[in-house]
């Protein structure tokens, strides 16, 4: 398949669940990496509009019930980390120090097609600098393949969480703004660049070097001008909360998104559902940090401990609330693999005790639509981009199907990146 692919292509007869609701089997046909028509598929042998058009490269499947696969859209990731190294190194901290930024940006690359391979057909990286930036802009102008990377700038303090990732003695660091006009600076340095967002902290994190999760992050004046500075000039401002007062900061202070949200008062959880507040619930990432991997410090595994002490009965309560969760997985390689996503979802679906439908709309269509891009990604539908899975079974009916093992074809941006779509020929 060329570069640019302008010639039509079309599966014929699968079931299609499109973010929103199951379409019946259908017709999907797409040219030049956007969804052409989702319609009814016609019966065979009836003059069947694809056929009589005469498309080679038509792809039938007419035996959905003996091959038992549907089609659904792509899932959304609203968060995780591209700047880790794609190969296995010893230390992930130091890698980003002696790496230089050229060959950086070839792993944030491998990392999102990583994604891609394994469903992840959008995402939205919430920590970027120049590199993600950079590797973000060279995908959507098309200079390179790859999914969709959405990039959100990072605007944090001196010993802040974001900045703690850096080894402390480290002079070799990511920008940081210590003041209400440093703040409003730095927000405009990365809308310069092009960043799709903006990224604060308002509490401390798990796996930064020395920080508390406690610790307050940025003052109130800071945290008011980078909100100020983001909206002003059109960018969506995500918060990463770990604590009660931070969650009210979040609130108080109108952010558009919160990242992890690991301790919601009742009256908190109603304000969020009420003002439809996206929250990034980020299940797998702490389970894996306090219970499964031999990788972390004992500090990190105990802050991690702590913080999920409590939290499904929590966020089971915050989900009959309203809360609209959607799916943010932190994914960062060694922890949550980049394709560990189906396993977020399924561990969203059983914590917050929701329904397949409900639950894939979180990792599809309203994840996108959290983000203001619903009319490009997460669902099929024409003028979208033609980014979907292949996928045994029905996940919109049962959640467990949605497994990286039942996966048969990725399509990204009309193109096959994983499995293959010529299989299904009938
Ligand atoms: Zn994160």
């Amino acid at each position: 398949m060329p570069f640019n692919d302008a010639s039509q292509h079309t599966i014929t007869g699968l079931p299609v669940w499109d973010g929103d609701g199951y379409r019946g089997s259908s017709s999907i046909s797409w040219s030049d990496g956007r969804i052409d028509s989702v319609a009814p598929a016609q019966k065979v042998g009836g003059g069947n509009a694809m056929a009589d058009a005469g498309y080679a490269r038509n792809v039938q499947a007419h035996a959905e019930d003996d091959l038992g696969l549907s089609i659904i859209p792509g899932l959304v990731d609203t968060h995780l980390h591209l700047e880790y190294p794609s190969t296995t190194v010893a230390d992930t901290f130091s890698w980003g120090l002696y790496t230089p930024p050229e060959e950086m940006s070839l792993h944030v690359l491998a990392n999102a097609q990583e994604c891609a391979r394994f469903g992840v057909t959008t995402m939205r990286d919430m920590a970027s600098h120049a590199v993600e930036i950079a590797v973000s802009r060279a995908l959507s102008e098309g200079v390179i393949r790859g999914p969709r990377v959405l990039a959100d700038g990072e605007v944090g303090m001196t010993a802040g969480h974001g900045d703690l990732f850096t080894p402390p003695r480290a002079e070799q660091r990511n920008p940081v703004a210590d003041s209400p006009d440093e703040c409003h600076k730095l927000v405009r340095v990365w809308a310069r660049q092009g960043t799709t967002g903006i990224k604060i902290y308002l509490s401390g994190g798990v796996l930064s070097l020395g920080d508390k999760v406690a610790w307050r992050n940025q003052t109130r004046a800071e945290i008011r001008a980078t909100i100020d500075e983001a909206h002003a000039l059109g960018m969506q401002v995500a918060a990463h909360c770990h604590t009660t007062d931070s969650i009210q900061i979040a609130l108080d202070e109108h952010v558009d998104s919160i990242e992890h949200a690991t301790a919601m008062t009742v009256e908190q959880m109603q304000c969020i559902a009420q003002r439809r507040i996206p929250v990034a619930p980020t299940l797998l990432v702490n389970e894996v940090i306090a219970y499964r991997s031999s990788a972390v410090s004992a500090i990190a595994r105990d802050k991690a401990r702590k913080i999920i002490e409590g939290r499904n009965p929590m966020f089971r309560r915050a989900a009959e609330c309203g809360v609209r969760f959607v799916l943010g997985t932190d994914a960062c390689k060694n922890l949550v693999a980049y394709g560990d996503q189906m396993e977020e979802v399924r561990l969203m679906s059983k914590i917050f005790g929701w329904g397949a439908e409900r639950t894939m709309a979180a990792a599809t269509s309203d994840a996108a639509d959290s983000m203001r891009i619903g009319d490009q990604a997460g669902r099929l539908i024409a003028g979208s981009s033609a980014d979907f899975i292949v996928i045994k079974g029905r996940p919109w009916e049962r959640i467990d199907d949605l497994d990286v093992n039942n996966i048969v074809a990725v399509v990204s941006k009309g193109r096959v990146v994983s499995g293959s779509i010529e299989g299904l020929r009938g």
